[in-house]
């Protein structure tokens, strides 16, 4: 089955003349990469002072990409995606934050995110950032295997308890939870935490994701471990895989480190290393569980050529496509449309909280990748 993927009725059945011409608009302007440039260096210089630029974000970036600046706020977004057949992952997107009595209130969002989505058909995830329950520097220094301080110890032990909780929470509620995946430098200690989790709490049904980036060198020989320990220990290995999000910034520590960078070295081989780790998830369907974020057209009808050389059916809970809302609806419109299981990511959060992810949409937009040309180009036939 060839999904239609260029049927732009389908893809953008969902939203208005209006709100297109404003996502036209918005991708014109991230399509200038020096506007992009500028604009994220003026927002990374002034997110920690009173400037005022909030309101200018809202009505922009913010509208295109994220779906309110409450769990409650997104309930829209969630009920119009749902009429369309399409799930919605809660995302609550707060980052890079130092301070435990903010790692207890993201807690406390997560736990209450979970009773929400139990209460809905249409959020069928949640998922979190470890940084965001947990300091970075820490888990650079779990990463390196440095000693801990005592009071670091109980730091990283009550981090592990606020993700016990979650997931605890999530399985009891039946709410499957994805854990993203950060830089190399701090994964880690993640990795190890979420394989264990995995092996209490996936044992009858997919609860936690782990989530592999495939732009990793390490990461196709990582999966394939991970696939064994699942057979031996008999749990569901369920996994988000996705290409990467940092590699620019990945790239450039190595090399100011003279280390060997851990990103594959061009695109060609990340597709390859995404591709071949489906077709390993897919040949061990009986314990996997895969969640394909990503906004790559082959890769998606790659999967679907796979599941249905399977048998498997469309409907199959354990299988999911996934892209970010206000990019790609043209994937997760036509293959909802076809049956198959899709998911957006709808980040939610305080706007100035959320600008660091505002701002890597807006690079990842940016003419470079040509994205922008393609939600652009799609969204002309749309009009
Ligand atoms: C639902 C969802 C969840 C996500 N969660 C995470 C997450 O937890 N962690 C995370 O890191 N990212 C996450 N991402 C972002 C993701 O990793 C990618 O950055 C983004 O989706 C673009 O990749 P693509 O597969 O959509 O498509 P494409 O546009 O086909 O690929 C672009 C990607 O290819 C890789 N690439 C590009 N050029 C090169 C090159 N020269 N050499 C090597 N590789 C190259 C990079 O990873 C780049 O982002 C998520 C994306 C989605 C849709």
């Amino acid at each position: 089955m060839k999904i239609p993927f260029h049927n732009t009725e389908t893809a953008f059945q969902y939203k208005s003349t209006w709100e297109l011409t404003q996502a036209y608009l918005l991708f014109k302007g991230v399509g200038s990469p020096a506007l992009v440039h500028w604009g994220a260096r003026f927002l990374n210089a002034f997110i920690h002072t009173p400037i005022p630029f909030d309101p200018l974000l809202r009505a922009t970036l913010f509208k295109q990409f994220c779906g309110g600046e409450t769990a409650h706020a997104c309930s829209l977004t969630v009920r119009k995606l749902a009429e369309y057949g399409v799930g919605t992952v809660l995302d609550y997107s707060i980052e890079g934050a130092q301070d435990e009595t903010v790692f207890d209130a993201t807690e406390k969002e997560l736990l209450s995110n979970l009773t929400l989505a139990s209460q809905s058909k249409s959020i069928p995830f949640t998922v979190f950032k470890m940084t965001g329950l947990v300091r970075f520097t820490l888990l650079e220094k779990l990463h390196q295997k440095t000693a801990l301080t005592e009071a670091e110890t109980k730091e990283w032990h009550r981090a592990q308890e606020r993700v016990r909780r979650i997931i605890e929470k999530a399985a009891e509620l039946k709410v499957r939870v994805l854990v993203d995946a950060e830089e190399t430098w701090i994964q880690d200690p993640i990795d190890t935490l979420v394989e264990g989790f995995m092996k209490t709490f996936n044992q009858t049904q997919p609860t936690v994701y782990h989530t592999l980036q495939m732009y990793r060198s390490d990461r196709l020989d990582y999966l394939k471990k991970l696939l064994q320990k699942a057979q031996r220990d008999s749990f569901i290995c369920a996994v988000k895989l996705v290409r990467g999000a940092y590699m620019e910034k990945e790239r450039k520590r190595a090399e100011s480190k003279g280390m060997p960078s851990p990103i594959l070295p061009n695109k060609q081989a990340t597709d390859a290393s995404y591709d071949a780790a489906l077709k390993l998830l897919i040949d061990s369907t009986e314990n996997a569980a895969i969640f394909a974020g990503t906004h790559n057209e082959q890769s998606s009808q790659f999967l679907v050529d796979l599941m249905l050389e399977k048998g498997i059916d469309p409907k199959d809970l354990r299988f999911y496509f996934s892209q970010l809302l206000g990019m790609s609806d043209h994937l997760t419109f036509n293959l909802a449309q076809c049956g198959f299981n899709t998911a957006k990511y709808v980040p939610y959060g305080p706007v100035r909280e959320l600008t660091p992810y505002l701002i890597r949409r807006a690079q990842e937009n940016s003419a470079i990748s040509g994205q922008s040309l393609r939600e652009l180009e799609l969204i002309e036939k749309g009009t």
